[in-house]
């Protein structure tokens, strides 16, 4: 990987999180992501999985903050992100998956309509997309989570993709 596609890859978590678009990762693009997700499913915020999703959130932040927020102003910039977030995760991806699980755990739980604990390709796509993948791609990437080929998607494979995803490597000359 030479450096331009590196800060391209950067560039994509970066935007994953900033969820609003407003050139730092806080609080609110969390909440904006839990918010997106119920709406997505017609969740209500005040149901106990609505709660969940919303808890879940908050402890994400409130893990990527504790990595990434050098400066505990309750931003992550994109330098923090990159020398907190990205370092961090290579180094230690499975801490990183625990820090992202009550969220995406939560996440399952309103978009599997049968309570099995994992979610269909169909399903995991929407949530892609309201997160902010492309349209085009979402089915693409749902499908590609199935890494068992069993047509449903589990936690375990969601972390596995979700750290992997995150855990850019730098170019060698970085
Ligand atoms: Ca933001
Ligand atoms: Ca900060």
């Amino acid at each position: 990987m030479d450096s331009a596609e590196y800060e391209r890859k950067i560039a994509a978590r970066f935007a994953t999180f900033d969820q609003d678009g407003n050139g730092y990762i806080d609080r609110e693009d969390f909440s904006a992501a839990a918010r997106a997700v119920l709406a997505e499913f017609g969740t209500t915020a005040r149901s106990d999985r609505g709660q969940a999703v919303f808890i879940g959130a908050e402890a994400f932040w409130q893990g990527m903050a504790g990595i990434a927020d050098v400066d505990g102003d309750q931003r992550v910039t994109r330098e923090e992100f990159v020398t907190g977030a990205v370092k961090r995760l290579r180094d230690n991806p499975v801490r990183f998956a625990e820090i992202a699980r009550p969220f995406l755990h939560a996440v399952l739980a309103v978009a599997d309509e049968t309570g099995s604990g994992s979610a269909t390709p169909d399903a995991a796509a929407r949530v892609l997309r309201v997160l902010g993948t492309p349209q085009e791609l979402a089915g693409r990437v749902a499908a590609g989570l199935d890494t068992d080929g069993d047509g449903r998607i589990s936690e375990e494979e969601i972390l596995a993709a979700f750290a992997g995803y995150c855990g850019v490597e730098p170019p060698d000359a970085l």
